[in-house]
């Protein structure tokens, strides 16, 4: 019998993951549910019903995993603890300050309902907490780097977006990759914001901006731009949607560290990611851990779970033989 996921919240993850699904043949999609009005929500998938959240408890019986598809600055923070109560759960809450105080609250509600929950699932946090946690644990002696991009950011999109005169913008985070090659030769350098990454905008102005008051805004923006070097494009509205409607992203974990009686030898541990499509990425990620929540429900098991406490094992479609056989 395939896992039966349910997908909460059908945004750009909801739609990943349900493609996802068509991947993994050992997995169906039994619902997809919305706090909008079901009928206004088109999925791919024909035959499985778009449902209101509200009639969630409804398919307690019919659903081994739910993937939980919010936001995670307002919708994860409830969503994930109420349905955890009811449903093995995964989310991608992505607000690293905030995952310790989210753990303790899905804990709680996951093993009052008997139910597994992984939460902060995707590439970071996900994958490329794992990178950093094998790199340091095999290499104590060391120096963590972390870049992002070249890639979408949707939270300074919506920062230039809001200036004052600006119609429309993407941003893009890019990693300098004079700083990549120095950490990649083991010199272990100390980098300030400013050497790591750059900002590149493309914005589309209102009729009679100010250009020059609108890229003087952008670019001594507190929090979001000051800190970096950031270049503005002004472009038209239909290059915008014909060059910028990708949400790629990406980037790089890099460890670098000694070993020997006196350091003498050194070792760069890298693992990068370059994704055409985040969302899609992300969804992916959330789809293998959806199986692994289901072979620990089967298991007894209860409570909030990271990617540091799964067995890799437990993400594959093959089973235990079969990945020794062909991957090990
Ligand atoms: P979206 O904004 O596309 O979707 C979030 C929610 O918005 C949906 O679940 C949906 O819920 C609601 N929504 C309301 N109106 C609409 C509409 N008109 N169209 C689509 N959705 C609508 O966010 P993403 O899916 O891009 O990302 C979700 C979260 O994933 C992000 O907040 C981010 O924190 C996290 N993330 C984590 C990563 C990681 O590596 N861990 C990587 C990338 C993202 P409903 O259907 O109920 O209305």
């Amino acid at each position: 019998m395939s896992i039966r996921i349910g997908i909460i919240g059908y945004g750009n993850l909801g739609k990943g993951v349900e493609c996802a699904i068509k991947q993994n043949p050992d997995m169906e999609l039994a619902a997809v549910f919305t706090r909008r009005d079901p009928k206004g929500v088109n999925i791919l998938t024909e035959g499985v019903p778009v449902c209101a959240v509200a009639d969630v408890a409804e398919w307690k019986d019919k659903i081994d995993v739910m993937i939980l598809c919010g936001g995670s600055a307002f919708d994860l923070p409830e969503q994930t603890p109420e349905f955890a109560r009811m449903f093995n759960v995964i989310d991608s809450f992505d607000t690293h300050a905030r995952i310790p105080e989210h753990f303790a609250n899905v804990d709680a509600a996951a093993k009052e309902g008997g139910k597994v929950a992984i939460i902060s699932v995707g590439w970071d946090p996900g994958l490329f907490s794992l990178n950093r946690l094998y790199a340091n644990a095999i290499l104590p002696d060391g120096s963590d780097y972390t870049f992002w991009g070249r890639g979408v950011s949707q939270g300074h999109s919506d920062a230039v977006r809001r200036v004052d005169g600006v119609k429309d913008a993407k941003q893009y985070t890019i990693p300098v990759e004079s700083a990549l090659e120095a950490v990649r030769s083991g010199k272990n350098p100390e980098l300030s914001t400013r050497e790591k990454h750059t900002r590149e905008c493309f914005v589309v102005l209102e009729e009679g901006a100010d250009a020059a008051k609108v890229e003087e805004e952008i670019k001594t923006m507190p929090n979001y731009f000051a800190d970096y070097d950031t270049t503005v494009h002004f472009i038209s509205e239909e290059e915008l949607k014909k060059n910028h409607s990708g949400i790629p992203h990406g980037g790089f974990v890099l460890r670098s560290g000694r070993t020997g009686w006196e350091g003498e030898n050194s070792h760069l541990i890298e693992y990068s990611l370059k994704l055409d499509s985040n969302p899609e990425f992300t969804s992916s990620v959330l789809v293998a851990y959806a199986r692994a929540a289901y072979r620990l429900s089967g298991e007894e098991q209860s409570g909030c779970r990271t990617v540091f406490d799964i067995a890799p094992a437990y993400l594959s479609a093959k089973s235990p033989e079969e990945l020794r056989r062909t991957m090990l």
